[in-house]
C-alpha cells in the first residue's frame, strides 16, 4: 500500500486518514491550523440524506448509503476512543407554513415515498401532537423517522484520534502554501519543507480550489458561509430536528439548541453578523415561539466547500498524482465517513469505479495543467 499525504483535517481529511491507515497505508495528515476545527466545527451535525435530497440522484444513493453506515461506524469509533459521538437517531421533522411549503412538502413526499423511504404526512395539529411546543401557524409537515444527527465535533476528534492510533502521523499548525506539479507528480509545499508522496489527498475545505489551482488544476470550489447560533437557558423545547421554510433548529445532547443556518456566497469571511444573527432568531422564533425567550450561548460562521453543481468532488485527478477528497458543501458531516472509505478503497485497489461519474474531478474538463 502507498504512503499517502493528505492536506486538511476537517472530517473528510480524518475520515480519510483513518480509513487508509485501517487499510495500512503510511498517512501523513497536513492540517494549515487545529483539525477539526473549519466547516466541520461550524456544522450543526445533522445527518439529513432524505430532507437535503431533490430528486433521485448519486446525491442521494451516497447519502443513503452514508446513513446506512453511520450506526455501525459510530459504535466503533466509540468502543475504540471511549468518548461518546451521540448519534440521536430522532428523525426530522420538516414543516411549512403556508400553501405555498405544504405544496412544496407534498412533493417531496411523493417522490421519495416512491422510492420505499420511510416518510409520513402530518397535518398542522399533527405536527403539534409530536413536537407540542410548535408554532400554531405551522399547518402541515413531513416526519423523516430514519433521519439523525450526531456530534460533529467529537466525531472528528474520534477519527482523528483512532488514524493515529493505527499509525498515521498527524502534522498540525503546518499551512501548505502551494502544490507544485512536475511530471504528473504533484508534491505539497510547508514552511517546514516539500512534502513528497505516492498519493496526495487534497482534503482542504472551501480552500481546495485554491490550492489545486496553485498547480494549475481546475477544481471549482469555493467557499459559501453559514451562520449558527447556539440557543439555551431552557430546557429544549422540542425533541427531534424541526426544519421549516427559514431555517433549522437542531436540539444537541448537551441541551442546547442549534438554530442555523444562512447561506452566504461572500469569499472568505468567515464572520457573523449582525442581520444574520438576526434572521437566524427570528427564524426560530417563528417555529417555536418559546425559543423567542432563550439566550444566545454562542454564535460562529464556517465556510462551506460549495462547489459549482453542488456535488462533492471525489477521486483521482487525472494524469496526477493528486486525489480529491472536497466540495461536500451542506453535507459533509453526512458523507465525510463515506468519502474516507471510498477514498481508501481507490487508492488501495486503483478501481474507482464505485465513485459515480457526478462526483469525479473529470466532469470540470481536462484539468489546465501547468507543468510549473
Ligand atoms: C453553518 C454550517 C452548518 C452545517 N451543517 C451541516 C450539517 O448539519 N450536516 C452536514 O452533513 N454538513 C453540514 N455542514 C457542512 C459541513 O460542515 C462541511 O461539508 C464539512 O465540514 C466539510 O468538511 P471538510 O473536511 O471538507 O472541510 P473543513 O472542515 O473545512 O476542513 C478542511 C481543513 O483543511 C485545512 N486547510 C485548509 N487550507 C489548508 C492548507 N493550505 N494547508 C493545510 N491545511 C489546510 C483547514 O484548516 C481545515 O481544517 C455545515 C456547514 C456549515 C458552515
Amino acid at each position: 500500500m502507498s504512503d499517502v499525504a493528505i492536506i486538511g483535517g476537517g472530517i473528510v481529511g480524518c475520515a480519510c486518514a483513518y480509513e487508509l491507515a485501517k487499510a495500512g497505508a503510511q498517512v501523513t495528515l497536513v492540517e494549515y491550523g487545529k483539525a477539526g476545527m473549519q466547516a466541520t466545527n461550524a456544522a450543526a451535525g445533522m445527518l439529513a440524506p432524505f430532507s437535503e435530497s431533490h430528486a433521485p440522484d448519486a446525491m442521494l444513493r451516497l447519502g443513503q448509503r452514508a446513513m446506512a453506515d453511520y450506526p455501525g461506524d459510530v459504535a466503533a469509533l466509540e468502543a475504540e476512543c471511549g468518548f461518546a459521538i451521540e448519534l440521536q437517531q430522532y428523525g426530522i421533522l420538516r414543516v411549512a407554513l403556508d400553501d405555498g411549503g405544504a405544496e412544496t412538502l407534498r412533493r417531496r413526499h411523493a417522490w421519495q415515498r416512491g422510492l420505499g423511504i420511510p416518510l409520513e404526512w402530518l397535518d398542522g395539529d399533527a405536527c403539534r401532537e409530536v413536537e407540542p411546543r410548535l408554532s400554531g401557524r405551522v399547518i402541515a409537515g413531513l416526519y423523516s423517522p430514519a433521519e439523525a444527527s450526531v456530534n460533529n465535533q467529537m466525531l472528528a476528534l474520534a477519527l482523528l484520534r483512532a488514524a493515529e492510533s493505527r499509525g498515521a502521523r498527524i502534522v498540525e499548525r503546518t499551512p501548505v502554501r502551494r502544490l507544485r506539479l512536475r511530471a504528473g507528480r504533484v508534491s505539497a509545499e510547508t514552511g517546514a519543507g516539500a512534502i513528497d508522496a505516492d498519493v496526495i489527498v487534497l482534503a482542504a475545505g472551501a480552500r481546495s480550489g485554491q490550492l489545486a489551482a496553485s498547480a494549475g488544476v481546475g477544481l471549482p470550489v469555493r467557499p459559501i458561509r453559514g451562520q449558527m447560533i447556539a440557543l439555551g437557558g431552557m430546557r429544549p423545547p422540542i425533541s427531534r430536528i424541526v426544519w421549516g421554510p427559514r431555517g433549522y433548529l437542531v436540539p444537541r445532547a448537551n441541551g442546547l439548541v442549534f438554530a442555523g443556518a444562512t447561506v452566504e456566497d461572500v469569499g472568505f469571511r468567515r464572520r457573523t453578523t449582525a442581520s444574520g444573527l438576526r434572521t437566524l432568531r427570528a427564524a426560530a422564533r417563528a417555529l417555536v415561539p418559546q425559543l423567542g425567550a432563550a439566550q444566545v450561548q454562542f454564535d460562529w460562521a464556517g465556510l462551506r466547500p460549495g462547489t459549482a453543481d453542488g456535488l462533492p468532488i471525489i477521486g483521482p485527478v487525472a494524469g496526477t498524482n493528486l486525489v480529491a477528497a472536497t466540495g461536500h458543501y451542506r453535507n459533509g458531516i453526512l458523507l465525510g465517513p463515506v468519502t474516507g472509505k471510498i477514498v481508501a478503497h481507490g487508492i488501495a485497489t486503483g478501481d474507482w469505479r464505485d465513485v459515480p461519474a457526478e462526483f469525479s474531478p473529470r466532469r470540470f474538463g481536462p484539468r489546465a495543467a501547468a507543468d510549473a
